[in-house]
Order: C-alpha cells, then sequence, then structure tokens
C-alpha cells in the first residue's frame, strides 16, 4: 500500500483536526481541503487555513455552495434556528442532505488529479445525531462506488468511525495535540472557537467528552504516582 500521501477532508472542527493529526502521523504528505458550502460560520474556513498552516499541510478550500441552496437546513439557512435536541423519529435540522457524498467525491476528484490514493474523513458513527452519511455502511458504499466511478484504488479511511468524543480527546492527545485541538478548532454551532458558545449540542457534546476523558487521564496518573482516588 502507498502510504506516502493522505488528502483529509478538513473543516478546521474537532474531528478533522485530529483526523488532520493522525493523518500526519501516519502518511508522509498530508493535504487538507475545505469546503465552502455557505455554511453560516464561514470563518471556519480561516481557522482551518491557519491550523493547517500551523501542521505544514497543503490547503486548499472548494467553494461548494450549491449545497446549501439545494435543501433547508440550519448550517446554511441564516433564517432557521438550530435543532438542540434531535427531534423524535428524525434528523436534527442541522442535518445537511448529501453533504458528506459531495465532499468525499470532490475529495477523490481532486486526489486523483494528484495521483493520492488515501481519503481521510472524521466521521464517526457514534455521532450523536447518527446522521446517515457519517455511517460506516455509507463511507464502504461510497469507497467502492468511487472506485468503479474512476477505476482507481482509493481508501477512505475514518480513524474516528468507533470511537466516542472522550476517546476522540483520547488520540489527539497521543498525537500530541490535545491543547491546539481545544483552542483553535471550531467546532460550536454559533461559530465561536475553542471551547465555544457552551450549550448548542457541538459545545455540549464536546465539553463532555474532554470532560469524562480527563477525569480517566487523571485517574491513571492518579494511579501511576501510587495515589488512589476514592
Ligand atoms: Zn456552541
Amino acid at each position: 500500500m502507498n502510504k506516502e500521501t493522505a488528502l483529509v477532508v478538513f473543516s478546521g472542527g474537532q474531528d478533522s483536526t485530529t483526523c488532520l493529526f493522525w493523518a500526519k502521523r501516519h502518511f508522509k504528505e498530508v493535504y487538507a481541503l475545505s469546503f465552502l458550502y455557505g455554511q453560516k460560520h464561514e470563518k471556519e474556513v480561516e481557522l482551518a487555513r491557519e491550523i493547517a498552516r500551523e501542521a505544514e499541510v497543503h490547503f486548499d478550500a472548494m467553494d461548494v455552495s450549491f449545497i446549501g441552496r439545494l435543501g433547508h437546513n440550519s448550517l446554511t439557512d441564516t433564517t432557521m434556528a438550530m435543532d438542540e435536541e434531535k427531534p423524535a423519529g428524525s434528523y436534527p435540522n442541522t442535518f445537511v442532505p448529501g453533504r458528506n457524498l459531495f465532499f468525499l467525491s470532490i475529495a477523490a476528484v481532486y486526489a486523483r488529479e494528484r495521483g493520492i490514493q488515501h481519503l481521510v474523513t472524521g466521521v464517526s458513527q457514534t455521532d450523536f445525531s447518527g446522521y446517515p452519511d457519517c455511517r460506516d455502511s455509507f463511507i464502504k458504499s461510497l469507497n467502492v462506488t468511487l472506485n468503479l466511478a474512476m477505476d482507481e484504488q482509493f481508501v477512505i479511511h475514518t480513524p474516528l468511525m468507533w470511537i466516542d468524543k472522550a476517546e476522540t480527546w483520547a488520540l489527539a492527545d497521543q498525537l500530541g495535540v490535545l491543547e491546539l485541538v481545544r483552542t483553535k478548532t471550531l467546532t460550536c454551532y454559533n461559530g465561536i472557537p475553542g471551547d465555544g458558545c457552551g450549550h448548542c449540542p457541538a459545545c455540549k457534546l464536546r465539553r463532555e467528552g474532554l470532560e469524562r476523558y480527563l477525569e480517566i487521564k487523571n485517574e491513571e496518573l492518579g494511579m501511576k504516582n501510587g495515589l488512589r482516588i476514592p
């Protein structure tokens, strides 16, 4: 397997930033590709560019704003309030139908042009909303489709697929970028970087994961130092 170069679908959020550094650990050369899809917080692309610069990887941004015009969702429609909870029997209005399908398909064409075989995405099946295009079955199916569509041998990597937010923080820590991810990434639905607004679903999930991880880490440190935490 060619382990030379990988392309990361990169938003500048906690998950894709962790994936960016994961890719840096596993591949010689890394490209980060961001998408402008008409999201309310376009500064997330600027933050992504800064993180990519700090990580010393190639960076590019694609305008795919047609995605925001195709359907209604609260990430692109400024007149819509974001769902704070998942409504029973449906997806929250933060779901952008087709987003990962478009992103990964465009990323694959972009990668093919540059002779890159490996694609990395931060989707996770343990994600709270259960978006269908974050599931393992979708990614595996799309991987086959992309290979058939372009007669290529792409490999889509999903380092976060089966881990939760606490384990994602643990991975960032193992990669030596916990502080960077904590302070520089933007996950918040209200567009506030770092610890964010604190009350949107993305902030809650991120904070709960961090607290859980730090608790486990402190316990382990305590045990190593012979301290028993009651
Ligand atoms: Zn928030």
